[in-house]
């Protein structure tokens, strides 16, 4: 991957604009090699994989047709939102399974008390 520097400029060789990451910097431009998308465009953070990046990611083709050339910096965030909030949901799903959980643990918990409460009454009303 011979990819020059543009980071002092935002305009790629065909001069076209470059998409930003929530570094606020330049992403780079890759190639796919996946089955779904062969040989199609898609931008990624500088710094992918190497422990700081944003997780920031954009098609080449949807970058430039959905916002065209000003939109650069939306895109992006557009797509780190909804990674968010793809997050977000997983996570919220995960608690909700634990509190149903939890509630069942609790009525257990509360039948048995229930059960011991009825025990002690029956109890001292013999002995009363
Ligand atoms: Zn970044």
């Amino acid at each position: 991957m011979s990819q020059p520097n543009c980071s002092t400029s935002s305009l790629s060789s065909n001069g076209r604009v470059i998409p930003k990451c929530g570094h606020n910097v330049s992403m780079k431009l890759f190639v796919s090699k996946s089955v779904a998308n062969p040989g199609r465009k898609y931008w990624k953070c500088k710094f992918w994989g190497k422990g700081d990046d944003c997780n920031a990611f954009v098609w080449d083709d949807e970058f430039y047709d959905d916002f065209g050339d000003n939109g650069h910096s939306d895109v992006v965030s557009v797509e780190l939102m909804s990674k968010l909030e793809r997050d977000i949901a997983l996570k919220m799903e995960a608690m909700e399974k634990k509190m149903d959980e939890l509630k069942k643990k609790l009525n257990y918990v509360l039948v048995g008390f229930i059960c011991l409460l009825v025990h002690f009454l029956l109890s001292s009303c013999k002995n009363s």
